[in-house]
């Protein structure tokens, strides 16, 4: 099972990917979370992913493709996975599909989880209080949203045209949202 969800910051792609790949059996494979991992350490690649996470930009697309790339090819993706966070541009969705041609594979299905703007900033101002992300202040949250709309929502078309598209209300709370995640996609891939 090969899955991508999308979603905007704060709609709770995290959270549901780890249930969602969970419930099929694949590793859950956020590049927010191994960008995150790379904090520690003082290199001048790590330093430049910090800096620009923190600003809310997107890391560029030859770091990120390279990274996936290379984590895709271990041996726990070989059956399928779910990825979080990628693609995030057109670049990245050309990139990831030259990636499984090497390798004769597809995406089964694609998750967009979706919720209004204004819901998902007030989120990400409250997660800034319990988890203190450094991402999650004010004014990176309105370029990271801004980057949302105009970088990753077109990819939303694209899936759409291909038929892979399982659109999910991101708004409730979470199990509510992870059934509906999972009957959406068992729907879909019956
Ligand atoms: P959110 O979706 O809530 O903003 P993520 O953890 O998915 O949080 O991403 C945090 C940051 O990591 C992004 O703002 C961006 O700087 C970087 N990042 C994550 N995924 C990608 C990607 N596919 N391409 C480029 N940058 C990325």
């Amino acid at each position: 099972m090969r899955l991508l969800i999308v979603g905007p910051p704060g709609v709770g792609k995290g959270t549901q990917a780890k249930g969602i790949a969970e419930h099929y059996g694949v590793p859950a494979i956020s590049t927010g979370d191994m960008f995150r991992a790379m904090k520690s350490a003082d290199t001048p690649l790590a330093r430049q992913v910090q800096q620009i996470m923190n600003s809310g930009a997107l890391v560029p697309d030859e770091i990120t493709d390279a990274i996936v790339a290379d984590r895709l090819s271990q041996p726990d993706a070989r059956g399928g996975w779910l990825l979080d966070g990628y693609p995030r541009n057109l670049g990245q969705v050309d990139a990831l599909d030259q990636a499984l041609a090497g390798e004769g594979a597809s995406i089964d299905a694609v998750v967009s989880l979706t919720a209004d703007e204004d819901v998902l900033v007030a989120r990400l101002l409250q997660r800034a209080e319990i988890e203190g992300r450094a991402d999650d202040n004010a004014e990176t949250i309105a370029n990271r949203m801004r980057v949302y709309r105009e970088a990753t929502d077109p990819l939303l078309s694209v899936y759409r045209d291909r038929g892979l598209l399982v659109e999910v209300d991101g708004v409730g709370e979470i199990a509510e949202v992870a059934g509906r995640i999972t009957a959406a996609l068992d729907a879909k891939l019956a």
